[in-house]
């Protein structure tokens, strides 16, 4: 026998069953990204290696550990994206996008890739709805860019959700926060956990946002980088705060988030719930401002601002809230006899064709058989279709919910069924 292959480590499949929520998740975000003046952009999964290098950060867990990086049959060093927010910036750069309009509002949603320990919630293949706004550096641009995330969440139904946020300041206030922070954490260094010690030699600022108790003992009585913003980054920062009162959005200033990635300036911010089935992978999104990165990537000096959403997380937390998010069949058309298959078979395509949801068993089978099937398809009515049926034309629609069969002609069915009042669906038979 011939060996079983499994998919890789850490990349799931997602199944008819599983896959609506994800399909409600990604329309609702193109409906409410819509709405703020957001437009989709896709960008290839793979890209030039050193555009994650210069941006993300060489010294990033998300670089120096985590990138599935190759090498392409010329000889190009290149990674699948482990994130979407350098990849649109080096679109937005190549097309000169700022040539064009002086604001530009972009989301995008797709599979990101990062060689993590998995657990609940953090997979090697996962996916990300972002969002960026080029072109603003105004406070009232991080604040819309958060109402865009809470309405997303609003509309999805996830209202347990905190937002916290921090300002990290910029090229001007952080290397004397960066001096004191490193400084400190040496004369705490034997208190860190192993991974706390190497972080303290190569990107200082992971440590504050490490999981382990004495680590966030440590990060907690740590300095207190909104001590050491300057007076243009204090400004921003308590105009953000203002600004988010006037959209009566509800926050937490929490002054030891600092994300994992060394692009950004200022405003950082993150959305985490406080649902157990994501144990501590609770953070379902956050973003931030990266005023610099543009320039970095040799394009041109235009702020910038953006998120992305951990479309696994919200999956998982959809799926905790007990709602059903597939549509169910508006009809099933169980067969009398194997003299009406072929009519069966037609009748399903017209009424497809006309808008209904039907479901038709092509097996055939006994009657008894597909009328198991039918109250297992959780369909509204089932209409059973045989030689009197053809003969009159006339046919009943059964509710499967309970009470009277509607009579209807069988050209007419489409209109008789979108003219039922809707029952709650019947609870599927085991
Ligand atoms: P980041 O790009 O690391 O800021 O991540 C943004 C969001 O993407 C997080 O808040 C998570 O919801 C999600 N995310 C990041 N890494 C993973 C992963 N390995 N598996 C699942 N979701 C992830």
């Amino acid at each position: 026998m011939s060996q079983k292959i499994n998919g890789v480590k850490g990349m799931n499949d997602l199944l008819p069953g599983e896959i609506e929520i994800w399909q409600f998740v990604e329309s609702t975000a193109r409906t409410l990204f819509g709405r703020f003046g957001y437009g989709e952009v896709r960008t290839p999964m793979v890209e030039d290696t050193a555009l994650f290098v210069r941006s993300v950060g060489e010294e990033t867990d998300i670089v120096g550990k985590e990138m599935y990086t190759f090498e392409d049959k010329g000889g190009r060093s290149l990674s699948l994206r482990p994130e979407g927010t350098a990849p649109a910036a080096r679109a937005y750069i190549e097309h000169s996008v700022n040539n064009q309009e002086p604001v530009s509002r972009w989301f995008y949603m797709g599979p990101m890739f990062r060689y993590e320990r998995m657990k609940t919630g953090r997979y090697r293949q996962f996916s990300q709805i972002g969002a960026e706004a080029y072109g603003a550096k105004e406070p009232a641009q991080d604040a819309e860019l958060m109402d865009v995330v809470v309405q997303f969440l609003e509309a999805l139904g996830l209202t347990d959700v905190t937002l916290n946020i921090n300002s990290l300041g910029d090229d001007n206030c952080r290397p004397a926060y960066h001096a004191k922070l490193v400084e400190y954490l040496n004369a705490h260094k034997e208190e860190l956990c192993a991974d706390c010690q190497q972080r303290l030699e190569r990107n200082p600022l992971r440590v504050l946002d490490c999981k382990n108790e004495k680590c966030q003992a440590v990060a907690a009585a740590g300095p207190n980088v909104l001590e050491f913003l300057c007076e243009p980054c204090r400004a921003h920062f308590t105009d953000l705060q203002r600004k988010l009162g006037v959209l009566g959005i509800r926050y937490v200033v929490n002054h030891r988030l600092v994300r994992g990635l060394d692009y950004y300036t200022r405003t950082v911010f993150e959305f985490i719930a406080s649902h157990p089935a994501l144990g501590t992978a609770s953070t379902v999104g956050g973003g931030g401002r990266y005023d610099k990165m543009m320039k970095g990537l040799g394009g041109p000096d235009v702020p910038a601002v953006g998120f992305a959403m951990g479309l696994d997380r919200l999956v998982l937390l959809l799926k905790e809230s007990g709602k059903t998010f597939a549509q169910r069949p508006d009809l099933f058309i169980a067969v009398a006899d194997e003299g009406s298959q072929d009519e069966g078979l037609k009748l399903a395509s017209r009424l497809r064709r006309e808008g209904l949801k039907v479901d038709f068993d092509t097996r055939g089978g006994s009657l008894k058989s597909q009328m198991k099937r039918a109250d297992k398809s959780g369909a509204r009515f089932t209409l059973v279709l045989g030689e009197q049926e053809r003969t009159t034309g006339q046919a009943k629609l059964k509710p499967m919910a309970g009470g009277e069969p509607v009579p209807v002609a069988l050209d007419s069915v489409a209109a008789t069924v979108r003219a039922q009042p809707e029952a709650p669906a019947p609870a599927p038979a085991c």
